[in-house]
Parts: C-alpha cells; sequence; structure tokens
C-alpha cells in the first residue's frame, strides 16, 4: 500500500505529466482527476493480478447484461474498497484542497433509470467483493438520466453531458473495436451439402468501442470490469457512398451510427417502442457476445462446452436478443446442429424478471425486426416454431397453451414477445422478492411455470452495504465498527449482534445523535442549495423514487393535504414534520408530471402559511440521483415504501432506509413483506390493502366507490386539488381529481384512511425518542439478509453454477 507521501507525489505527477497542469494552477476538478488517475493505477496492478488468478484457476465466469448501471460518484467508493481512503483524505488535505469538496467535484454516472439499474451497479460491486469471475456489460451512453430542474413548480428536462470522453474511470479500448452488422436482407440458398444456408446480404457495419470501468471488490483482492462499449461507423462500410460520391450522405450515415450511443431512454417501467431503442438493445447484445466467444476461445477450442465455463445473466428482457445473437452465431459462424446449439444457449443463459405492469413488457413489431435484424427474426421463427411443436406433442389436450406461450403475439400488429424470447431461452427465470416471484407465475406467465415449473426461481434483492452503510453513512459505520469490528462490511448478518445491545440506553442515545448528526447535515445541505431552513428535530419522512402512479407520491401528498387542513381548518396542531420528495419523471409521462407540480405548489402553500409554522413542512428537492440518496437516506426516521400491494417488484431504497436505521411506512409489496418479516412487525408501520384485496376490489369495479360513499376527510383532501387552494387556476389538477374518484387503479383512496391511521401512530410513536431509536436499532440490526452479497451468493449457487 502507498504512503500518503507516495500518493502526494503521484496526484502531483498525475496533474504534471498526464493533465499538463501544476499543483499551483490546479482546481478542486484538476485534484478530482489527478487523484482518480493515481487510484485507478492501483486498481491496475488489481487488475492484472486477478486476470492471472482467475485464467489459473479456470473460473466459470459470468457476464451480467443490462441496459443500465446507475453508478453515480466513484471516488469514495474506488478508495474505500482499495482501502486507501484515509490515506488519500489526509494526502489531499496535505496539498491543501478541502477532500470534502474533490469529492463533490465528480458527475454522477447516471447510466440508468431508477432501481434497475442501481441493482445493477450494486450486484458488479458484490461480485468483485466476492471474488467471482464477473463482468458488467452496458452501454457507454453519452448522455445519462437528465438533469431535473423545477421551474415555475414543474419538471424540466436537462441534458446530463457527464463528460464521459474525459472521465478517469474509463479506459478506452479502440484496438478492440468490433464490427456489428445490421439492416440488409436475407437470401436463401443451400451449402455445398444441401443444406439451408440462408445468407444475410447487404447489411451495413456499426462499429463498437468498449471502455472499461474497473469494479475493486471490497479488500482490494478481486478487481473486475465493468465494459461499457460506445457506437461509431466504420471508415469502410460507407465504401459505396464514397465511390457514388455522396460523400455528404456517407457522413450523415457516419453520425446516425455514432447516435446509437448517445442517450439513455429516459422511461421507467414503461417501453418506448422505438427503432433506436431496439438498435441499442441489439448493439449491446451483439458487442457483449462478441467479447465471450473471444474470450472463450482463449480457454476452449470445444465450443459445446461453454456452459461450463460461462453463464449470462439478463436484467430484464433488454438484453434478451443475447438468446438469438448466441443462435446465430453458433448456427451461422459455428455451424453446429440447431439443437446442440439451443441445448448451449438455453444451458447459458439465464433472465430476471423485472415488471408485472402490463405497459412495461417489451414486444417489438415484426415489421421493425424485418428491417433491422432480418437474420435474427428467422431464428425467433424457428426458435418458435420448434417449441410450439414440442408443447403440441407433449400437452396435445390442450391446444389453448400455443397462443399464449408463442413467441410472438397476433393480435393487431405481429410483435415479438420479449418476456416469452427470454423464458423459452433462459434455464432459470428469477424474480426480485418473494411475492414477486410468486405473482410471476400465477399472474404473468402461469401457463409457462405449467409447462416448465423447474424453471422459476426468486433471487430477493439486495443493496450493497460498502456504498449504502459504509460511505453513506460513516456516522453510523463507525458506532459498529466500534461495537463489532468490521466485519458487518462484508458479512452484514453480523449486524445481529447489535440487538443485545438494544436495552442499553447509552447504545440508543449514540443512535439518536448519529441521526440527527445526519439530519443536521442534510439540513445544511438543502439550506445552501435550495435556501430552506428545517428543523432537524422534526420528524423527517422521505419518499425518494422514480415518480410513478403505482408508486403512490399522491397517496403520500394527499395525506399531507390531509394534515395541513386539519391544521388550518379545524384547529388542529401536530408535533414538527418535515415531507421530503425527490424523483424524476419520464419526460412524456403527463400524470407523473402534473403529481410533481402538485406537490411543489402544496409546498409552496404550505411552507408560507404562517399557522403551520413549526409543524409541517413539505419540500421536492431537484434531481434526485445516487449522491443525493446517499444524503437523504441516513437523515431520514420514516421512509415512505407506499406502492400498491403486487405493484412494486422488490424496491431497493425501503432497504437502504431500514439499514440506515429508518422504520418504514409501508404495504404489503414486494420486498416490505421480508423487511417486516426480518425486523418484526412491531418496527414496521403496516397499512392497506394486500395484493389479493386489490385484485378483488379491482375485479368489483369498487374503484370510485369509495369516494361515492365518503369519508370526509377523504372528501375534504381530493376537493382540496380543484379548489383553487394550490393553484388559483381550478382546472390545472382536474386530471388527477377525475382519475381518483372515477377510475382509481391503484387504489389510493382505498388505502387511505387506513394510511392516515398508521402515519398517526407514526407520529405518536416519534415522541418517545427513546423507544423510536430502539426499534431503529432493531431495524438496522435485522438488515444483514438486504445485503446484495446474500443475493449474489444464490444467483451463483442456483443460477450460475459458480461456487460451493
Ligand atoms: C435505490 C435507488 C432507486 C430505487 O428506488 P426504489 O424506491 O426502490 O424505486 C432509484 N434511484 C436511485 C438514485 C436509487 O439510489
Amino acid at each position: 500500500m502507498p504512503s500518503i507521501e507516495e500518493i502526494k507525489k503521484s496526484v502531483i505527477s498525475k496533474l504534471r505529466y498526464s493533465l499538463c497542469l501544476e499543483l499551483e494552477s490546479a482546481t478542486n476538478a484538476d485534484i478530482f482527476n489527478a487523484l482518480a488517475l493515481t487510484l485507478r493505477d492501483y486498481q491496475l496492478d488489481g487488475f492484472f493480478n486477478t486476470r492471472k488468478v482467475q485464467k489459473a484457476t479456470k473460473s466459470k465466469r459470468l457476464y451480467y447484461l443490462s441496459m443500465e448501471f446507475l453508478l453515480g460518484q466513484s471516488l469514495r467508493n474506488n478508495l474505500t474498497n482499495v482501502g486507501l481512503l484515509q490515506q488519500a483524505k489526509q494526502a489531499i488535505e496535505e496539498l491543501g484542497f478541502d477532500f470534502e469538496q474533490i469529492t463533490a467535484e465528480e458527475p454522477d454516472a447516471a447510466l440508468g433509470n431508477g432501481g434497475l439499474g442501481r441493482l445493477a451497479a450494486c450486484f458488479i460491486d458484490s461480485m468483485a467483493t466476492l471474488d467471482i469471475a464477473a463482468s458488467g456489460h452496458g452501454i457507454k451512453y453519452e448522455y445519462g438520466l437528465f438533469k431535473q430542474v423545477i421551474q415555475n413548480n414543474k419538471q424540466v428536462e436537462q441534458p446530463d453531458d457527464w463528460h464521459s470522453t474525459h472521465s478517469p474511470w474509463l479506459i478506452e479500448h479502440h484496438s478492440q473495436l468490433m464490427l456489428i452488422p445490421i439492416g440488409g436482407h436475407i437470401e436463401e440458398g443451400e451449402d455445398s451439402e444441401g443444406n439451408y444456408n440462408p445468407m444475410w446480404m447487404d447489411w451495413k457495419v456499426l462499429v463498437g468501442i468498449p471502455h472499461d470501468y474497473l469494479v475493486t471488490g471490497y479488500g482490494g483482492k478481486t478487481v473486475n470490469t465493468l465494459r461499457l462499449y460506445s457506437a461509431g461507423a466504420s471508415d469502410s462500410f460507407d465504401v459505396h457512398i464514397f465511390n457514388r460520391g455522396d460523400y455528404l450522405r456517407a457522413v450523415s450515415e457516419k453520425i446516425a451510427s455514432e447516435n446509437i450511443s448517445k442517450i439513455l431512454y429516459p422511461a421507467d417501467e414503461i417501453q418506448s417502442g422505438k427503432e433506436l431503442r431496439l438498435t441499442q438493445e441489439y448493439f449491446l447484445v451483439a458487442c457483449t457476445l462478441r467479447d465471450i466467444f473471444h474470450d472463450y476461445a482463449q480457454i476452449s477450442s470445444d465450443i459445446t462446452a461453454l456452459p461450463d465455463s460461462v453463464a449470462i445473466q439478463l436484467n430484464d428482457t433488454h438484453p434478451a436478443l443475447a438468446i438469438v445473437e448466441m443462435m446465430r452465431v453458433l448456427v451461422d459462424e459455428h455451424r453446429l446442429d440447431w439443437a446442440v446449439a439451443w441445448g448451449i444457449t438455453q444451458k447459458t443463459c439465464a433472465f430476471t424478471n423485472h415488471t408485472l405492469m402490463p405497459e412495461a413488457l417489451e414486444t417489438w413489431p415484426v415489421a421493425l425486426f424485418e428491417k433491422l435484424l432480418p437474420r435474427h427474426l428467422q431464428i425467433i421463427y424457428e426458435i418458435n416454431h420448434r417449441f410450439l411443436d414440442e408443447v403440441a406433442e407433449k400437452w396435445p389436450d390442450k391446444p389453448h397453451l400455443l397462443a399464449s406461450l408463442s413467441l410472438f403475439e397476433e393480435r393487431g400488429e405481429k410483435k415479438v414477445r420479449m418476456a416469452n424470447l427470454a423464458i423459452v431461452g433462459s434455464h432459470k427465470v428469477n424474480g426480485v422478492a418473494k411475492l414477486h416471484s410468486e405473482l410471476i407465475t400465477q399472474t404473468l406467465v402461469p401457463d409457462f411455470y405449467f409447462i416448465t415449473p423447474e424453471k422459476f426461481t426468486n433471487q430477493t434483492n439486495g443493496v450493497t452495504p460498502r456504498r449504502w452503510l459504509q460511505q453513506a453513512n460513516p456516522n453510523l459505520a463507525t458506532f459498529l465498527t466500534r461495537q463489532l469490528g468490521n466485519g458487518w462490511v462484508t458479512d452484514l448478518d453480523k449486524l445481529q449482534r447489535l440487538k443485545k445491545l438494544a436495552k442499553d440506553s447509552g447504545v440508543v442515545e449514540e443512535i439518536q445523535a448519529i441521526k440527527l448528526k445526519n439530519k443536521q447535515a442534510l439540513c445544511r445541505q438543502i439550506a445552501a442549495q435550495q435556501g430552506v431552513q428545517l428543523d432537524p428535530l422534526a420528524m423527517f419522512d422521505c419518499q425518494v423514487k422514480r415518480i410513478h402512479e403505482y408508486k403512490r407520491q399522491l397517496l403520500n401528498i394527499l395525506h399531507v393535504i390531509h394534515a395541513y387542513l386539519e391544521i388550518v381548518e379545524s384547529g388542529h396542531t401536530q408535533a414538527p414534520k418535515v415531507h421530503l420528495f425527490a424523483g424524476k419523471a419520464a419526460p412524456g409521462y403527463a400524470m407523473a408530471k402534473l403529481i410533481i407540480q402538485l406537490i411543489n405548489e402544496v409546498a409552496r402553500k404550505v411552507n408560507s402559511d404562517p399557522r403551520t409554522k413549526g409543524q409541517l413542512s413539505v419540500l421536492f428537492l431537484e434531481d434526485y440521483k445516487v449522491s443525493l440518496a446517499e444524503h437523504i437516506i441516513p437523515a431520514t426516521d420514516l421512509s415512505e415504501q407506499i406502492s400498491t400491494a403486487g405493484t412494486e417488484a422488490s424496491g431497493t431504497s425501503n432497504m437502504k432506509f431500514a439499514m440506515n436505521g429508518a422504520l418504514t411506512i409501508g404495504t404489503l409489496d414486494g420486498a416490505n413483506i421480508e423487511i417486516r418479516d426480518a425486523v418484526g412487525e412491531e418496527n414496521f408501520y403496516l397499512f392497506g390493502a394486500n395484493a389479493d384485496e386489490i385484485n378483488t376490489h379491482r375485479q368489483a369495479g369498487s374503484h370510485n366507490r369509495i369516494y361515492q360513499n365518503n369519508d370526509p376527510a377523504i372528501n375534504r383532501a381530493v376537493e382540496a386539488l380543484i379548489s383553487g387552494r394550490f393553484n388559483a387556476d381550478t382546472s390545472i389538477f382536474w386530471p388527477i381529481y377525475h382519475m381518483l374518484t372515477e377510475g382509481d387503479h391503484y387504489c389510493h383512496l382505498l388505502d387511505f384512511d387506513s394510511y392516515r391511521i398508521a402515519q398517526q401512530q407514526a407520529q405518536a410513536d416519534f415522541s418517545q425518542q427513546l423507544q423510536w431509536h430502539q426499534r431503529a436499532l432493531l431495524n438496522i440490526a435485522n438488515m444483514g439478509s438486504f445485503s446484495s452479497d446474500r443475493t449474489i451468493k444464490g444467483y451463483a449457487t442456483e443460477i450460475w453454477g459458480i461456487g460451493s
């Protein structure tokens, strides 16, 4: 390990010889870059070492394919995992810079929308920490998720140029660029032995350029990679156009190819349906498979043994074309018999489903496939044909199975069903929480469960305790290490030993003091950024996540409206409470954007009303992202996890909050159920209908009857939306009013009263500070199984055949 002096010397040397700068003129951003480059050298030593070890031990390799990796900042994480945080801190201070300011210089890498992308980021951390030979594969978007600013109470989107070309973490491998065919048409043909041998002709070529981001496991022993591909155009592909002298067209086609990795699609839980998105998905898959076959060629020439050395995990259906591309390479290039190729593909691939929302299930028009990927479409037809023949033969008395199992949707415009493709081509299919995995088999794809029950399994999500506890909450981490030693960082079950301290009031007071410190820090940040002063002694009630109807930020704000009206109309008083919201809405999602506007209008009204002073504050924090989450979560008292039961596949922020000593107010949805089981029902505020009851309620068409039957508290809060109280234009929130009263699909009003009662209980309990923080301590102590290390061990043994 380098000394502080050595780090200082290296920083100065990086400034001078890599960045052409002298210390005297260096800005915080320059120091950030020089320190990152210094650190990267140590990571690289670990990387070469890891490669040698993995080669020598012939480790089975896992390829994690995801269209999103929501990494956030890397400096503190990499320093911690390499084991250089304290030395680097001191070195930077000795050079005359403020370490906190240096880390704050780093832009978040926001190559994802929300939970799905953040899960991928937690997983690569856990895989490296568990010394699994693994790599992540994704796209190096030039623009990550948009930056959100609030103007006139509304969300405005601005481009997120995260300056990836200058990122010190990304190592470009221009010499490894890969050629990816796209477009063209198929010419039927036969080979010399008379076998069917179609030729894919007249394709264009995209160029994939790999960039490696080093993923250092905790302790620094294993350094894996996250490989992100950017798209370019080959110099030769437009040679025909050049020859015809059409220079401008050749150049514009080049630009068009580069556009493929230009931008992350900003819609979460909804499919975009755009040609460019399908092209991105294919691009990721085609680049990754070139790497997989290239890596495999280094260790074996027996292609049939590939599943012994390679596992592929598909993060949702977005990379499901990997199944088809693998078949294409095996059949067309390796000339394998179809059935052999299919066996290899199925044994290698596994698929994680992330959603039950019908609007998020991917389907792509056959016409679009025909245009972009004619050979892949042929292969999908062949997979389907053989699969349905098998089903028909095995269940001759169940012909109805064929329509639901088919890889094609035949109603309306003919489409490829990506989920069906992913299930058929995989040996395992998993959901991300117990309830979710159950609902996959019962309601999403019951016919697939009927024909292949052994494929279906559960792997409940987790989060990495390195980022979400050790780094985000250094005050709590220091306390835990003092009490338990630092083993908890890689074995979170060790937190169990805190339980016996819960009766020690000195210990509980420490937990209380840590929370207060974190709240004070958040208050300072909010004061600096938004000019609002909050009371750190108030209860901090936080809902931070993508804005979506199913997540029910609307239920939360309706309850805030209720609390406000109780104060100003019913003369009620309440203990001080701060309601924090943050999250982005997809730019095309009108209802979600209107909910953001409502929250902001309510905040403006409530905060400026002298009657609520010292009782109620509401704030919407701009531009929710990983680095902001790291500040909010450790400062939260009450975590809002209030989705309609049966809609949130797992949730992961629910885990981050509880791990940091927040109590949860939540429904029986996703991983909330497992969290409640773990922390104890007395340490969790449960409310609302369960998934079955929601189903029954919807089937009975009772959506609006609740409103008509009417509870005066609900009535008053809902009518306030169109009263002009929050916006002089009474028509503004009409769409929300209309939805709630005439078709409340997410059952806000059904759960309102039960939510109100749970909120009241939490409010009352918060006044008993010692008991409250004792329960917070029990939450922390019982969160061991929500480490992504536990999740990855489950995938490794039950799905990938790695380890144990
Ligand atoms: C954890 C996380 C999410 C996921 O939050 P959910 O509440 O589980 O939807 C989304 N965005 C960011 C920045 C996160 O850190």
